[in-house]
Formats: C-alpha cells, sequence, structure tokens
C-alpha cells in the first residue's frame, strides 16, 4: 500500500477505535458496531461482485447461517465465543460451497436466480427447523465473555473493531495475492484466464467460499450484537441491501465496503427524521454542485452529464423543505437516492471521489529501475534434452470441428515438429483460429484425435491443456484490463506458487518468496518483449501493438512448451513487426515450439520452419514456406478468396 493511504487509514481506524471514548451513548455505539459488522460482510461480498464479477442474491442466507451457527452453538452446547467464531466462519463457508458447486456452472440472470432461491431456502429452514433454532420465535443470545470476563457494550464494540480490521488485513493480503489476481482476471477475460491455467470455475467457487467465510464472521457478531435473532432479519430486502452497499460505496476499496455499510444503517434511519433529511439532502446538493464543477474543470464530465444530477439533487432538497412529514415518503425518497447513485455514479461514491480529487496515477516506473538486465527471461522448456528435437511434439489427425451444418475444420492432420515455427496460413474463415481453440480445449473437436507431447488433449478443460504446456495468444486481444501489464504477467505464472490461502492471510516466507520471485519474472518477461517503462499501466490503456506484445509475453509465463500465436502481427507498425519476429526467433531458439497465424506473408516465409495452408477448413498444402508459396492451389485459395 501506498504510505499516503496507509496513514489516512491508520487514522481512520484509530478514529473508529476511539468511538466508544468520545460518546456514551449506547445507541451511536451500537450503530457504528453494526456498520463495522456490515463492512466485514461487504469486504467478502466484493471480493464476488468486485472482483470475479458474480452477482450474489444469497449473501442475507448465508449472514443468516453465520447468526444461527452462533446462536445455535451457544444456546445448544454453551460453546464458548473462541470456538463460536471458527465455527460460524467455517460452516457459513461449508454452505457457501454447497451454493457455489452448482450455481457456478451458470451466470447472469440464471446465477442470480439461484442464489436468490439460496436464500429463500435458508430462511425457509431457519423457520421450519425450530428444534434448532427455535422457528419464528427466535433466539436470545446474551453478549460473549472472554476468558471469564463478560463483555458489556464498549468491550463488545472493540472486539467487533478487531475483528474488522484483521478482516480488513487479511481480505487486502488475499486481493493482492495471487488469488486475488486469478479473481479479478477471470472478469476481465474468462477465456484467457482458462487458457492461463487460472480454472475459471474452480476460482470463481472460491471466491464465493471465502466470501461466505466473511459473511459467516458477520452473522456470528451480529447475533452477538443484536441478543435477538430471528428468520425475518435475513430476508430478501437484506440481500439487495448489501448489493446495494457495494455499487453505492463502490467496488473493489475498502473504504467503499465500509462507506457502503455506513450508508445502509445510516441513511433508513436518517430518513425517519425530517430535520435530519433536510440537513442531508442540503448537503447532498452542495456536494453534487461543488463535483460537478471540479469534475467539469477537470474536463472529466461535461455540464451536460452533470446537468441532471445537480438539478435532481438540488430538486430533492427543495422538496425536503417543502415536505410536512417524512414517514409517508421514506421509502420512496431511499429508493431514488439508491437508483440515482447506481446510474450516475457508477464507480460508486469513492470511485467517484477518487476520481475527482487524487490525480491520475502516473504510470510508475519504480520497478523498472531494480530490474536486472541481461537475464535469461525464458526458461528452455525441460523436455527438449529428453526427447529430441525434430520429434513431433503436436500430432493431431483427423480433426472434424462441426458448427451446425458448417464444417470449420474438416478432416485436418497437423504434425508439429518440436522446436520449429509452424506457419498455419490461409485466407479468412479457412479455419485457422478455429482450430487453435481446438488445440487449447476452448472447443471439443466433433472427431478426431490430438496428441501433445505423448498425451492426449480431447476432453480435458483449458486449463488443463495450457498447465501441461500449451501456452496462446488471441486474435481480438484478451487481455485483463483492469489489470497492470505486472499483474496481467502475473496471472500467467499463477502456477508457480503452491501457497495456499492460509499463506497467503499470514504472509508466510514461502508465500512472500512465491511472489518476489512472481515480481522479477514478469518484470523480465515484460523487459523480454521490451514493455520495460509500461509494467505499472493498466493493460486497457497500452496501445494496440503493445497490448499484442504484453499477450505473448503472458503466454511465455506458462513456460509452454507450444506457443500459439494468433495474428500477432494484425495492428502492428513495420518496425514493430521486426522487433515481433525477432522476438518470436529468440522464442524458438529457447527451444519453444510455435505455431503462427499470421497474414503477413513476408513473415511467414522469412521465419517459419513448415507451413500448413488451410482453405474452407481443409488443409491444401503443407511443406516448406518457398514451395507452398509456389503450389498452385494455394495461389488459387488466395486470388479465389481475394476475388471474392
Ligand atoms: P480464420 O481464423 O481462419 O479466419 P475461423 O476459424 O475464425 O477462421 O472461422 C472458421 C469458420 O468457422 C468461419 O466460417 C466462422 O464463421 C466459423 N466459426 C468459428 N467459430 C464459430 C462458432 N463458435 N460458431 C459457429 N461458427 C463458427
Ligand atoms: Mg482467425
Amino acid at each position: 500500500m501506498k504510505r499516503k493511504s496507509l496513514i489516512t487509514a491508520v487514522i481512520g481506524l484509530a478514529a473508529l477505535a476511539g468511538a466508544p471514548l468520545y460518546t456514551s451513548n449506547p445507541y451511536y455505539i451500537h450503530m457504528i458496531g453494526t456498520i463495522m459488522i456490515y463492512a466485514i460482510l461487504l469486504f467478502g461480498l466484493d471480493i464476488v461482485v468486485g472482483y470475479t464479477g458474480q452477482v450474489s442474491l444469497g449473501h442475507a442466507g448465508l449472514f443468516g447461517v453465520g447468526s444461527y451457527t452462533a446462536g445455535v452453538l451457544f444456546l445448544k452446547l454453551g460453546a464458548p465465543l473462541w470456538l463460536i467464531i471458527p465455527a460460524s466462519i467455517f460452516v457459513t463457508a461449508g454452505f457457501g460451497a454447497l451454493l457455489a458447486l452448482p450455481a457456478l456452472r451458470v451466470t447472469g440472470p440464471y446465477l442470480a436466480m439461484v442464489t436468490l432461491a439460496f436464500g429463500t431456502i435458508i430462511q425457509i429452514l431457519i423457520n421450519e427447523m425450530d428444534f434448532l433454532t427455535e422457528g419464528p420465535l427466535g433466539l436470545k443470545i446474551p453478549k460473549p465473555s472472554i476468558a471469564g470476563v463478560q463483555l458489556h457494550e464498549n468491550g463488545f464494540y472493540w472486539l467487533v473493531f478487531v475483528m474488522m480490521v484483521l478482516s480488513l488485513v487479511v481480505v487486502d493480503r488475499i486481493l493482492r495475492s495471487q488469488l486475488g489476481r486469478a479473481f479479478e482476471a477471470l472478469r476481465g477475460s474468462p477465456v484467457a484466464s482458462d487458457c492461463m491455467g487460472v480454472s475459471v470455475y474452480r476460482y470463481k467457487v472460491y471466491a464465493f467460499v471465502i466470501s461466505a467465510g466473511f459473511a459467516g464472521l458477520a452473522g456470528c457478531l451480529y447475533a452477538y450484537s443484536e441478543q435477538y435473532i430471528s428468520p425475518n432479519t435475513y430476508n430478501f430486502e437484506l440481500t439487495v441491501l448489501f448489493l446495494l452497499a457495494v455499487i453505492m460505496g463502490g467496488r473493489k476499496t475498502r473504504s467503499g465496503a465500509l462507506l457502503g455499510a455506513a450508508i445502509i444503517v445510516i441513511l433508513p434511519k436518517l430518513l425517519d427524521d425530517l430535520e435530519l433529511f433536510r440537513i442531508v439532502a442540503t448537503s447532498l446538493a452542495v456536494m453534487m454542485a461543488v463535483g460537478g464543477v471540479i469534475g467539469i474543470a477537470k474536463k472529466m464530465t461535461t455540464p451536460r452529464a452533470m446537468a441532471i444530477p445537480v438539478v435532481g439533487t438540488l430538486a430533492l432538497a427543495g422538496f425536503s423543505f417543502w415536505l410536512q412529514s417524512i414517514t409517508d415518503w421514506r421509502l420512496s425518497i431511499f429508493g431514488l437516492m439508491i437508483l440515482f447513485v447506481v446510474y450516475y455514479l457508477q464507480d460508486g461514491i469513492v470511485g467517484f471521489a477518487r476520481g475527482l480529487f487524487v490525480a491520475k496515477r502516473a504510470a510508475s516506473t519504480g520497478y523498472v529501475a531494480h530490474m536486472t538486465t541481461g537475464r535469461d527471461a525464458i526458461k528452455v522448456a525441460d523436455n527438449t534434452g529428453r526427447i529430441e528435437a525434430g520429434h513431433d511434439l503436436l500430432i493431431a489427425k483427423g480433426v472434424l470441428m462441426q458448427f451446425g451444418g458448417l464444417k470449420a475444420i474438416n478432416q485436418v492432420d497437423l504434425h508439429v515438429k518440436r522446436g520449429t515455427i509452424h506457419g498455419l496460413i490461409g485466407p479468412n474463415g479457412s479455419g485457422k483460429s478455429t482450430m487453435m481453440n481446438v488445440l487449447t480445449g476452448i472447443y471439443v473437436p466433433t472427431a478426431g484425435t490430438i496428441e501433445f507431447a505423448g498425451r492426449s488433449v480431447v476432453g480435458r478443460t483449458s486449463s488443463e491443456i495450457a498447465l501441461s504446456g500449451i501456452a496462446r495468444t488471441f486474435q481480438n486481444v484478451q487481455l485483463f484490463g483492469e489489470m497492470t501489464a505486472l499483474q496481467n504477467v502475473q496471472v500467467g505464472l499463477h502456477h508457480s506458487f503452491a501457497s495456499n490461502l492460509a499463506d497467503v492471510a499470514l504472509h508466510t516466507p514461502r508465500y512472500q518468496r512465491e511472489e518476489a520471485a512472481s515480481v522479477q519474472r514478469g518484470l523480465d518477461l515484460i523487459n523480454f518483449v521490451g514493455l520495460g517503462d509500461l509494467v505499472q499501466e493498466e493493460a486497457r490503456n497500452l496501445p494496440y501493438g503493445k497490448q499484442r506484445l504484453l499477450e505473448i509475453a503472458r503466454a511465455l509465463a506458462l513456460d509452454p512448451q507450444l506457443l500459439l500465436l494468433d495474428e500477432p502481427a494484425a495492428g502492428l507498425t513495420a518496425p514493430d513487426i521486426k522487433e515481433l519476429v525477432a522476438i518470436i526467433r529468440k522464442i524458438r531458439d529457447h527451444g519453444i515450439t510455435v505455431i503462427l497465424i499470421e497474414h503477413h506473408m513476408d513473415v511467414v516465409m522469412g521465419i517459419c520452419d513448415a507451413v500448413s495452408v488451410l482453405d474452407f477448413g481443409q488443409k491444401i498444402a503443407e511443406g516448406k514456406p518457398a514451395d507452398v508459396q509456389a503450389d498452385a492451389k494455394v495461389i488459387e485459395a488466395y486470388l479465389g478468396g481475394s476475388a471474392a
């Protein structure tokens, strides 16, 4: 973390810890405690929503599981706090796994429905299992005691505070580790994640289970905080409120989660009181106007875009003074405010404020300074010694890929010799990219066999194939846009981590060693493709040609035996192409076999050891580049292609 934001965080947390010292009003202490409890849940929910990009409407249910685990363990077994806290976390994580394993096979609206159904089932179960939960009557739980000392309002507040800070640290560490990068990557490009050996399904489930653990901790603390729990609390409204809190506060920030929690706890209370509502509405209008002026001055937004929000908040302020009583309007106003934030501040409040007041992060070159130069970036594929160069690394026989009636690949045989650059050419739509998708498990071929390094590829998942040594780039670049160049390459290095969740949370020496090694190797690879001064730039901000080079660096991070390049020179300028050719040669010289799809004939003819030509899904020629170029069928296909 940057020193400045660390200092801000420490000051903020110290202020929070001291709350019981400035007010003795238990109402406020309880309220701030509730905010912190919700924040714990939101830290976790943000992993699912903000990082992996999945929607969960099941988190109120998970929160309920945590509460009832605590309640039941205390009332039925008289279990102590030190046992109840981890039990709530693990039981809820278990329920999270139960939900995630089937639910995350589907996405989008289906996922929302499955998680929603889960939340409802949990509520029904709590209601029905009255031998454990007392059903609708609910459970009464006293404040906990630690080592025989009974905690009262303040003591419990500090317990919650400590748990919140611990959660904050653990979530932050998870998100900065290889796990966090995997979560973010699968949102940025699922297909690229899988092809980097990071199984999308597995890490979605993982994120969900971790998130459920935090929901369990929050639920447990909530039970003690309220001292009474009943099934009604864990309803649909709460689940939507949680989701809104993440979005309103701002996804992918911990301060956003805290702010979101504060909003959903405080706002309904503010709307109970007309005087307070007037103050809030007026300050909101002032903030919006000031923010709008700054935004327009900084050219971040236009007067037109700001007109509706500014007028809207002014109208709300005016409306607040016109109102005689707020009770009838409460829910409508609450709903309107939420809609407003969700619609106009899509990065949430924290994201919006950051945009206004923090200068755009300049691409830092801090890493480059201490980079070792002259280091050999590519590891030699370790099998080169065992199997002599020249043998077939990849043997595809009779591959057929049918999409409905279309045979995108029709009975194609392909033999790729180890240590060579094998060109794959053909007119547009001839099936080249489809071949690559079949080789990397994105499609399962309709018929045919594919053997790579002596093992069949057909039927294995993309991530398994990637880990077995086939890396690739994509014709339409598939980078993880919101992640830096270095982080993109580090996702490719995911396989080099043996650290588990505990290593990450505790920053064990093993994790620190692996993380440092992945940074070093990531930098070396980025340097290898000549992007040394862009390591900290977000991938989406790179020029197109550089994005293609970054994709190659990321693919090399897998330490592949076979590298598939799908039109790497597309969109590159002439000097860039020259550099690319040199890079591809160097890759081959390191013992990595390359299959190269390319339209620039001079590139293909210049570096390929062998070339296969596809036309309408069929292989029409194969051999040395010069022979293929002179082949009558090839000339015909290309002329026919351009004539049509
Ligand atoms: P190339 O990379 O050689 O330009 P492609 O492999 O992308 O060609 O496409 C070959 C043919 O297969 C095209 O006609 C394309 O429309 C078709 N095709 C590719 N993927 C799919 C798919 N997922 N569903 C249906 N048709 C597809
Ligand atoms: Mg293609």
